[in-house]
């Protein structure tokens, strides 16, 4: 299967795409988890993405996309891959397109992970004090749901246009929710 999750930062992305690597046995390829190993290990490419990470905007759609595109070539990804984190930008779509054009494959679902503004902003207050990311500041949390509404959000219409949009609820226990999504993905 080839499936994008896409939902707001804090809706729990990146502990569902864990959980749907483990059920689905295809590796779940998150673009701020590469981008963060890339901070640490302080590579140009950290160094880069780190300034916009820190301030709560996207990293521009050139690097990322080809980041990406690095990213699905390897053999892992061959059979299928979820995505978390991308795409984020209409532009990103479009390459993401051209992508998997290339490849002779296509999407099986793009499923949106829901959950309201006050819940997003708690879970993520939460998750600064557990692992004391860098961009979990209350302003740079405010930002990034700002960024999301006006850049991410309006995807889920392209996607519902093609036929490939399934909406789950993320708010719940994490076992709930993953079930939630294994049926919307059999569905
Ligand atoms: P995330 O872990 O998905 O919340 O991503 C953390 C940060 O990494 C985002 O706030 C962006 O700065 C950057 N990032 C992750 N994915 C993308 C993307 N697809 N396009 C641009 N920036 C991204």
């Amino acid at each position: 299967m080839r499936i994008i999750l896409i939902g707001p930062p804090g809706a729990g992305k990146g502990t569902q795409a864990a959980r749907l690597q483990e059920a689905l046995h295809i590796p779940a390829i998150s673009t701020g988890d590469i981008f963060r190993a890339n901070v640490k290990g302080e590579t140009e490419l950290g160094k880069l993405a780190k300034r916009y990470m820190d301030a709560g905007e996207y990293v521009p759609d050139e690097v990322t996309n080809k980041m990406v595109a690095d990213r699905l070539g390897q053999d892992d990804a061959k059979n299928g891959f979820l995505l978390d984190g991308y795409p984020r930008t209409a532009a990103q779509v479009d390459e993401l397109d051209k992508m998997l054009a290339a490849a002779d494959v296509a999407l099986d679902a793009v499923v949106e992970l829901t959950a309201d503004t006050d819940e997003v902003v708690g879970r993520l207050l939460a998750r600064a004090q557990i692992q004391g990311r860098s961009d979990d500041t209350e302003d740079v949390i405010r930002h990034r749901l700002d960024v999301y509404a006006a850049e991410t959000q309006p995807l889920t219409t392209i996607y519902a246009d093609r036929g490939l949009l399934k909406q789950v609820d993320g708010l719940g226990e994490i076992d709930e929710v993953t079930d939630r999504l294994l049926k919307a993905l059999q569905a």
